[in-house]
């Protein structure tokens, strides 16, 4: 079987990787000069380490990432660091820099079955066009090409892309930063993340509500919002290369798709169904699809039995990806909130909240397990 893999993001190197070790013929096609991590830190939950298990490289990724656990206490603070919500620690979530990631998913790819500068600009059943005219065939096209996918707009009813009214600063500090805890800081309309890596860097985002003005600026406008947050936000910030911080506004797909295939072309990631990042699940999804599509495909014997694997696909993958799509979505509305009213009932609220209602649904989201054959 030939399989020819649209973008080599997280979600297309890692279906690759599972292919290729079961020896199926498969070839990445990536528009970028050259393949590398976008993007600064990502937290990895159980269900992503469970899925990068199923394609052979979980222990290489954890080991990366080091233990789960580098704080003793996680959830949500308001600016002057009281607490509103906690998290126990016992789930398993390690932050990882997404450069490390991507070495050890290329390393698990065959220099080979990548082709950089490789731009698809159509698709058909079995086939795909380059912007070079270059014609491609296989017996399944995968579309793993991101949120402005080209697969999906050639053969699938695309809803187009949602702003979702607010943007994001991200960064990894350049040395470690001593916490003791990590988790997410609310005030009106502005957000604060801390994400300790293994080794004492932090992995850092902030959100900005648009009613409050666009995230233009860089790391002077992050930390006139932030710097007089509670510590060690500023220390943060002050440990942070200006020319490391990114911003970008907060999208998402526009709806949820009616389904993820279109007879041979399936949809995996972020291309399927891009999420706001509210609950750090977009990558650790993308993974889970690579893991259960890959795992279908080389279950299956001949060419004429893709069309069922890409039904069973679809069935196991759609509506989980959509109802965390549709909670990620609720979750942001929440803690964007920039009125004085709803930000102050939000944390009333959020406060009477118990410990263990937060670590249920954190459980809800990441229990998954990758299908048997
Ligand atoms: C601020 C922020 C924080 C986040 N934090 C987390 C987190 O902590 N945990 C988590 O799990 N997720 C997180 N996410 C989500 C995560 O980054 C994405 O869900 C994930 O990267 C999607 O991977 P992907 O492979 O589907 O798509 P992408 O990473 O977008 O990769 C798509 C690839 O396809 C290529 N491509 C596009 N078009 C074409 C074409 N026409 N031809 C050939 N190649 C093409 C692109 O160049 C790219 O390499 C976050 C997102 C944001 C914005």
């Amino acid at each position: 079987m030939r399989v020819i893999v649209v973008g080599a993001g997280i979600g297309g190197l890692a279906i690759a990787v599972g292919l290729r070790q079961a020896g199926v013929d498969v070839q990445l096609l990536e528009r970028a000069d050259r393949v590398r991590a976008h993007g600064s830190g990502l937290s990895l939950f159980g269900n992503g380490f469970r899925a990068l298990d199923a394609i052979g490289i979980g222990d290489q990724v954890r080991a990366a990432a080091g233990p789960a656990g580098v704080v003793d206490r996680s959830g949500t603070r308001r600016p002057d660091g009281s607490w509103l919500t906690r998290m126990a620690s016992t789930h398993d979530v390690r932050v990882i820099d997404r450069a490390d990631l991507y070495r050890i998913l290329l390393a698990a790819v065959p220099a080979g079955s990548i082709r950089a500068g490789a731009r698809v600009v159509e698709v058909g059943d079995t086939s795909v066009v380059l912007d070079t005219g270059e014609h491609r065939s296989a017996d399944v096209i995968v579309g793993a090409d991101g949120l402005r996918s080209a697969v999906r707009s050639s053969a699938f009813d695309d809803p187009g892309v949602r702003d979702s009214g607010y943007g994001a600063w991200r960064a990894i500090t350049t040395r470690p930063v001593a916490t003791d805890a990590a988790g997410e800081s609310v005030g009106r309309g502005e957000r604060f993340g801390i994400a300790p890596l293994a080794d004492g860097r932090i992995y850092w985002f902030a959100c900005v509500s648009a009613s409050l003005g666009r995230c233009a600026g860089g790391l002077d406008e992050v930390a006139c919002r932030f710097g007089h947050w509670h510590p060690p936000i500023e220390e943060i910030l002050d440990a942070t290369d200006p020319a490391s911080v990114s911003s970008l506004p907060i999208e998402e797909l526009a709806a949820p798709l009616a389904s993820f295939v279109s007879g041979r072309r399936v949809l995996i990631g972020d291309a399927a169904h891009a999420m706001t990042p509210n609950l750090g699940q977009g990558a650790n999804l993308a993974i889970e699809d690579a893991a259960t599509l890959a795992t279908l495909l080389v279950a299956a014997k001949h060419g004429d039995e893709v069309p069922a694997v890409l039904a069973r696909y679809d069935t196991l993958r759609r509506g989980r990806a959509q109802r965390i799509a549709r909670q990620a979505r609720a979750l942001g509305a929440v803690m964007q909130a920039s009125h004085p009213v709803t930000s102050t009932l939000r944390d009333l609220a959020m406060r009477w909240v118990p410990a263990r209602v937060v670590d249920s649904r954190v459980r809800a989201v990441t229990r998954w397990s990758p299908p048997t054959p």
